[in-house]
């Protein structure tokens, strides 16, 4: 088995780190209390080439493998640490851009994708409703047939990006099974509802999207018409936990590293608090945590890659990342102690980033019923 990273790997997380602390860092406290999302950052990371990176060169992307990808969002993750940058970042490059280039027609990847990739529109994707999130097949939203259109009528929430999406992929109910459109968010019908406040990942605006009489071409139909939840929807899930849960695995370094110093720095009883053995020993569980989920998300990184089956292996790296990354984030806290509670420090952020982990993109329950499922089987 060979774990090592190409000489040029190695230079693409050098340089995504240097892009995150330069880029993404400064300002990420300001932008996680205002919750506010800063296009600045955005252009920045245009600049650096990031939001086209899964997507191969022909439609302007930067063609990156899977493991590349990875790579590239636990620098970011990692030098940014801003979770909602991440969120946003994530949902863009695999639930916004990866379905259009993996399922889209021609005509839809050259309309959409060049925009995508050099950062000009964002993407989104528009799945969870209020009555239908894990339970992601209970979709109400309609999608009927008018002549040569689809008309689509019913209610999203939870949408990552939907205040500032350029084109979102939205799954609707079809006499033929669920079905995915990709929608111009400057469509009348595509109404923008109320933003949604959050504990954490602040910097990645959410929102409710009303479909309203949404009226869509038969050409803007993804894939194929009913089939959308297992050939869209789910492949898109298991690229969230591989490749976005990745962005998780920097946070978590950072968070580490952070703590690390901290510990050497702090004095109590006449010493650096990490000489009390158990201080040390929570930097050491942290460390264990962090390698723990950093293998886990690489290897269905990898098995992904490969095209060997990796479903089990995802849910397990999402399973773990969501538990012990909120590990690592309250040891943090304990280690800081007081001024762990204070927002000075980028702790307390880390630990409301890192909830997240455990419930988008299929809560940890639904994990382990898919673990199970297999399992059993
Ligand atoms: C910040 C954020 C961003 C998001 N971005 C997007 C996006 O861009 N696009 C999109 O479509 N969606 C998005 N989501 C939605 C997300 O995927 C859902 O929140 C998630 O799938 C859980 O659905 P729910 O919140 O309705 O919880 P529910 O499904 O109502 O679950 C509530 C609880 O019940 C448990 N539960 C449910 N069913 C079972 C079961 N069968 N067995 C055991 N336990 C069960 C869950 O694990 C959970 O603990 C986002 C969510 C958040 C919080």
């Amino acid at each position: 088995m060979d774990f090592s990273l190409s000489d040029e790997q190695e230079a693409l997380y050098a340089g995504m780190l240097r892009v995150g602390r330069e880029v993404i860092a400064p300002g990420a406290a300001e932008r996680d209390l205002a919750g506010r999302w800063d296009p600045a950052v955005w252009k920045g990371l245009a600049a650096a080439g990031v939001p086209g990176m899964p997507i191969p060169e022909e439609y302007g992307g930067s063609g990156g493998s899977i493991i590349d990808c990875c790579l590239v969002n636990e620098a970011l993750g990692e030098g940014g640490r801003d979770g909602g940058l991440g969120l946003s970042l994530g949902a863009h490059w695999v639930i916004g851009t990866v379905p259009i280039w993996l399922h889209g027609t021609e005509e839809q990847r050259q309309r959409w994708l060049p925009g995508l990739c050099d950062g000009s529109l964002i993407g989104s994707w528009a799945s969870t409703e209020p009555e239908a999130g894990s339970d992601s097949g209970a979709i109400r939203t309609t999608a009927v047939r008018d002549g040569d259109d689809w008309v689509l009528n019913g209610t999203k929430t939870f949408i990552t990006n939907g205040p500032i999406a350029d084109v979102c992929t939205v799954l609707a109910k079809a006499p033929e099974g669920a079905t995915a459109f990709i929608v111009d968010t400057r469509n009348p019908g595509f109404v923008v509802g109320r933003e949604l406040d959050k504990l954490g990942c602040r910097s990645s605006p959410t929102a409710e999207i009303h479909l309203s009489d949404c009226r869509v071409r038969s050409a803007d139909v993804l894939g194929e018409v009913g089939n959308a939840l297992w050939k869209i929807a789910f492949e898109c899930f298991d690229w969230e936990r591989t490749v976005m849960l990745a962005g998780i695995v920097g946070g978590m370094r950072a968070t580490l590293d952070t703590t690390i110093a901290y510990a050497k720095q702090r004095e109590q009883f006449g010493k650096p608090i990490a000489h009390h053995q158990v201080i040390a020993h929570k930097l050491a569980q942290m460390e264990i945590n962090y390698q723990v989920v950093r293998n886990a998300v690489y290897k269905a990184a990898w098995l992904k890659m490969v095209g060997r089956e990796h479903m089990v292996e995802a849910s397990v790296a999402k399973a773990l990342a969501g538990t012990l990354s909120v590990d690592n984030a309250l040891e943090a806290i304990q280690v800081h102690g007081g001024y762990g509670y204070l927002r000075d420090f980028p702790v307390e952020r880390a630990l409301r980033d890192a909830k997240l982990a455990s419930l988008g993109g299929g809560t940890t329950e639904i994990q382990k019923m898919i673990i199970s499922r297999s399992i059993l089987a």
